[in-house]
């Protein structure tokens, strides 16, 4: 079966998941976007209230500022794959539950080995310690730095909406993006 037909039978199953109590409060499931057989794959955190109401991650000015960064490394939106932590909006954006993450993750897994990224990036400093799973983790420090796991080349990025925030943080955001552009020159 094809890795987008494989990718749509796992969005029908998840549309209807109510592992968790987000399933009470959400508008929509927001399963994930992009190529099935993309080279990269990003990984937020938890989608927010414009990802909620339109069921697509990174849609509102972070994700502006995502598809901004791609487009400034000679990427399109659309040939890379994008997905949340957690597929339901927590209310008031607040952080995501442990229990929330843990009924969220195997689907998170079940949709990277599917698509089997080249690389994949975690964006922001909850993603890359619920996903990467590094002891001692510092975003500040250990961002725009490829690592193994799992066997995948994985790179922890700094997330845009924290770099909306503070200009230090974009000025992180940029280096990890030509970080992400100088390792796939390298694998080419
Ligand atoms: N922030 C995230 O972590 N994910 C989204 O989808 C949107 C904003």
């Amino acid at each position: 079966m094809s890795k987008a037909k494989q990718l749509s039978e796992l969005q029908v199953f998840c549309s209807g998941c109510r592992n968790c109590g987000l399933a009470k409060t959400r508008n929509n499931v927001v399963f994930g976007v992009g190529d099935a057989g993309a080279r990269i794959m990003f990984v937020g955190e938890a989608p927010g209230a414009d990802e909620d109401r339109q069921g697509l991650p990174f849609v509102g000015r972070a994700g502006q500022l995502l598809n901004q960064s791609l487009g400034e490394i000679g990427i399109a939106r659309e040939e890379v794959y994008i997905a949340n932590i957690i597929k339901c909006r927590p209310p008031e954006n607040r952080d995501p539950l442990p229990d929330e993450i843990a009924a969220c993750k195997e689907l998170l897994f079940a949709q990277i080995a599917i698509i089997q990224p080249e690389v994949l990036c975690t964006l922001g400093r909850h993603a890359a310690m619920t996903l990467l799973d590094i002891p001692n983790f510092k975003i500040s420090r250990d961002h725009g730095t490829a690592l193994n796991w799992r066997g995948v080349v994985a790179m922890p990025m700094f997330h845009p909406a924290a770099a909306l925030h503070n200009p230090q943080n974009l000025s992180g955001l940029r280096f990890d993006f030509q970080q992400l552009r100088s390792l796939l020159d390298r694998k080419k």
